[in-house]
């Protein structure tokens, strides 16, 4: 890791329409949005970080809008920041610059200003194409204002489009999963995320789902949902490059992909979180962590009062840090380089988590394939349960 790797904008978007049931996401309804304020607070933060030793003079790789529903937000405080950012750090010459979009709060002269603004990518949050499911899952809008979002954002010259998706809904069928995912693949999307629900603690979800006798998949039906996926988008043309995103060939998101690669991020805004590598003096392996307050308005009060807004930060040492890297990394369809591992920590990944990747290894869940450890189709299930054996 070198002062040049490049670096990750994440500009998180507090607010929703309405809060949907299963969503665990730092997002608060409100009734009014002072989007001036709440600019000022992230133009202040952004300055703030830019005058930070460990990311000055490096170069910004993409700027992600993400929330909440960042289409909530006007295109003026989008383009405002996208300009402070690009003034107060260097950018690469093909920065990726991605906005959430709620189909229910878009129309064409919105996804114009968002890519007037500087807008280079869009991410759908169409989550299903069956009105039944949509309900479900409280959207604020139909399969018809879904796809009428991805026309308009067409029409609006977005080139590079992500659609979200979910399966593993209650009662889902694979037929009825399978014909949401057509629909969306003959939109023709350049990006497709696929994400199996989770319930998550604390949700009102969570306190529902408890009511109803096995609502959801079981574990095997869990897996047909995920294999079944994956064949028909490689049909379809898709590369599968992480668990759960795939693209037209060379338009991966590289904002997420950066997470996975460890890349260091900035984040602004309520709720974000950020992460730099320790560098110069502090070239110990490990790294820090911050996040920022979660609520809006207290948020903006902190950063107008003393220029930040930090909850939380923690020190995690270098054998954590690794672990954490190893665990992101192997979400990747390419894996995890040894030969960055040990530049990064020091010291190789069989050195370090050999015992622990052992029985992964031997039952052919993780394979070596020269220098790049990665998970195999059998180990793609499995892949947060990893985790508990690294740390
Ligand atoms: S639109 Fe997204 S962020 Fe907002 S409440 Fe629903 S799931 Fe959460």
């Amino acid at each position: 890791m070198t002062t040049t790797d490049p670096l990750l904008l994440y500009v998180h978007i507090p607010y929703c329409v309405h809060k949907c049931h299963y969503c665990d996401f730092n997002s608060h309804v409100r009734d009014h949005h002072d989007w001036d304020a709440y600019q000022q607070a992230l133009l202040t933060e952004l300055e703030q970080w830019s005058k930070q030793p460990q990311f000055s003079g490096r170069q910004l790789q993409s700027i992600f809008f993400g929330g909440g529903t960042p289409s909530l937000a006007p295109s003026a405080l989008i383009a405002s920041v996208i300009d402070a950012a690009s003034y107060l750090f260097k950018t690469t010459s093909d920065i990726e610059i991605t906005l959430e979009a709620n189909p229910g709060t878009v129309d064409q002269s919105h996804f114009a200003g968002f890519r007037q603004a500087g807008v280079s990518r869009l991410s759908i949050g169409l989550q299903s194409l069956n009105d039944g499911e949509l309900k479900w899952l409280q959207r604020i809008h139909s399969g018809e204002q879904a796809i009428g979002a991805f026309t308009a954002a067409r029409e609006a010259g977005f080139e590079n489009i992500n659609l979200d998706l979910m399966y593993g809904l209650p009662d889902q069928t694979m037929e009825e999963w399978m014909e949401s995912l057509n629909r969306a693949i003959d939109l023709n999307p350049e990006h497709l995320s696929c994400y199996q629900l989770t319930v998550e603690a604390h949700t009102k979800l969570a306190a529902e789902i408890d009511k109803v006798p096995d609502p959801l998949p079981d574990d095997d039906l869990a897996l047909q949902f995920l294999y079944k996926t994956r064949e028909r988008l490689a049909e379809a043309g898709y590369e599968a490059y992480e668990i759960s995103n795939f693209s037209r060939p060379g338009l991966k998101c590289h904002h997420n992909d950066g997470y996975w690669l460890y890349r260091d991020y900035i984040g602004i805004g309520a709720g974000a979180s950020g992460k730099w590598d320790h560098l110069g003096e502090m070239a110990d392996g490990g790294v820090t962590r911050y996040s920022n307050i979660r609520n809006p308005e207290k948020y903006m009060e902190s950063v107008e009062s003393v220029g930040s807004a930090i909850n939380s930060d923690e020190v995690l040492l270098r054998d954590t840090a690794a672990a954490e890297a190893l665990w992101q990394g192997l979400r990747r369809t390419g894996g995890v380089s040894d030969q960055w591992f040990s530049e990064r920590f020091g010291v190789g990944i069989q050195t370090l988590f050999g015992d622990e990747l052992a029985p992964w290894l031997e039952r052919h869940q993780l394979i070596w394939e020269g220098d790049r450890l990665h998970l195999t189709d059998e180990g793609l299930p499995f892949a947060d349960s990893i985790s508990e054996e690294l740390f």
